[in-house]
């Protein structure tokens, strides 16, 4: 498997007022290509500490990206110091040159003699065009190794990479050898050590290939890696695995997984939704009119999507869904009675095959020892069933609203899986 090392720079992202993208992009884009990502780091405008994260990269990794210090000021020293630790000298490439020039002859502004430095490169690589912005990145490869160079403005850094670096990436001689393919199966429902306690026999095992747990948002990631060559036998041969583990996977955790692939929580419930001919609703208090949210950001929706309601005082469950005033009364509007009437008033009033209710306590206050804040009542109403699960969630105010949501869906996608809420 080929390996990558990432370099942003830039002093703005030591200072805490630049999110450093530019990395997570790369390394999702690398990824894909089955490149492995030794390594990041992020340095200021300073030679002494890009020197030493370009050696550490090109010590590590067979290809190192890096981004930002293209400009034409003084603290834009990325490329000096990449291509004096790479042994290439520097020299001035005409065209580039011509094509700055006019880049700002269009905006009707002078060109300075900085600018030229941004047309210098040395005579072994290949430059990459900036087709948003005046400073080229470069593509050299050289002693086995690969080294690009890209802007630091995110849009720009994004246009080059995909139009100019990675096209010649993918036609590179370091592309070929041992290349790998991989998968990832969503899991909601255990936590992360549950999953790793249920896989243990298959993660012990890993000679041929590698699995890594990743807990994101209230699901679990299983990425599954599988070495394989670049002939079509080995490519065959290293899907078959693929399959092979993703089924043992599937064995072992049932229907606590989600999806596979690109596939999505939403996209899976809305697969159902369609194949069955049913309709949805949905009545949320806490979480706002996220799932509703979650639900509409698929296009198409319409089709199986009744809409929703809001009901979050007492007053708006009493008069939109007819919760009884003794039920919250009593119980309160956090609990699994109100959950339940929520979700069989909804299903009534919108003639809905299944209604789904939230009701919960997203914090930071109105929580207590009895209530704590991260209760969550979710309740699922259909023909033949009515069922309130009751969730203690950790976190922040979103992400407390955010697993609800993604928890209601879930008991949705686990109903219409297991065969239920047919009309
Ligand atoms: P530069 O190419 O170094 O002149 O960078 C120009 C601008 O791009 C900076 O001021 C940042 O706003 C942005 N930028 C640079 N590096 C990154 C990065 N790694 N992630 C996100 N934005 C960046
Ligand atoms: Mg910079």
């Amino acid at each position: 498997m080929k390996k990558a090392y990432i370099i942003s720079t830039g002093t703005e992202l030591l200072l805490g007022t630049t999110v450093d993208t530019n990395s997570m992009f790369l390394a999702q884009k690398l990824g894909e290509l089955g490149i492995k990502v030794m390594g990041k780091s992020i340095v200021g405008d300073n030679r002494e500490t890009m020197t030493a994260a370009f050696k550490t990269g090109l010590d590590l990794a067979d290809l190192v990206v890096a981004s930002g210090g293209l400009g034409p000021t003084r603290d834009d020293l990325t490329k000096e110091v990449a291509c004096e630790l790479m042994g290439c000298e520097l020299q001035l490439v005409e065209e580039e040159l011509e094509t700055i020039r006019s880049f700002f002859a269009k905006r009707n502004r002078r060109m300075t003699d900085s600018n030229r430095k941004q047309a210098m490169f040395p005579p072994q690589a290949t430059v990459l065009k900036n087709r948003l912005g005046t400073a080229p990145g470069m593509y050299l490869a050289q002693d086995g190794k690969v080294l690009i160079l890209l802007p630091g403005p995110p849009r720009e850094m994004q246009d080059m990479y995909l139009n100019a670096a990675e096209p010649l990436l993918r036609g590179d001689e370091i592309m070929t050898g041992p290349a790998s393919q991989s998968r990832v199966i969503r899991v909601l429902g255990p936590g992360e050590s549950q999953v790793e306690d249920i896989l243990s026999g298959i993660l012990d095992k890993g000679a041929d290939y590698g699995i890594a747990l990743l807990a994101q948002e209230g699901e679990i990631l299983i990425k599954i890696t599988v070495d394989s060559g670049n002939c079509q036998d080995d490519q065959e041969r290293a899907a078959r695995r693929l399959n092979q583990l993703s089924q043992r996977i599937r064995d072992a955790l049932g229907i606590n997984i989600v999806c596979e692939g690109d596939d999505t929580l939403v996209g899976v419930v809305a697969r159902h939704l369609t194949e069955k001919r049913l309709t949805l609703a949905a009545v949320e208090s806490c979480s706002g009119g996220l799932l509703s949210k979650m639900i509409t950001d698929l296009p198409g929706s319409s089709q199986y999507f009744w809409g929703s309601v809001v009901s979050y005082s007492n007053e708006a469950k009493q008069g939109l869904l007819g919760v009884k005033p003794e039920t919250l009364e009593k119980y309160g509007a956090v609990s699994e009675q109100t959950a339940a009437e929520m979700a069989l008033g909804m299903r009534q009033r919108s003639g809905a095959d299944i209604a789904v209710s939230i009701t919960g306590i997203a914090g930071p206050d109105g929580g207590n020892e009895a209530k704590p804040v991260g209760l969550v009542y979710i309740g699922l109403a259909c023909k033949d069933n009515l069922e309130v699960k009751e969730m203690r969630f950790v976190g922040d105010r979103n992400g407390i609203r955010t697993l609800a949501a993604k928890s209601a869906l879930d008991l949705v996608r686990r109903r219409l899986m297991s065969g239920g809420g047919g009309q």
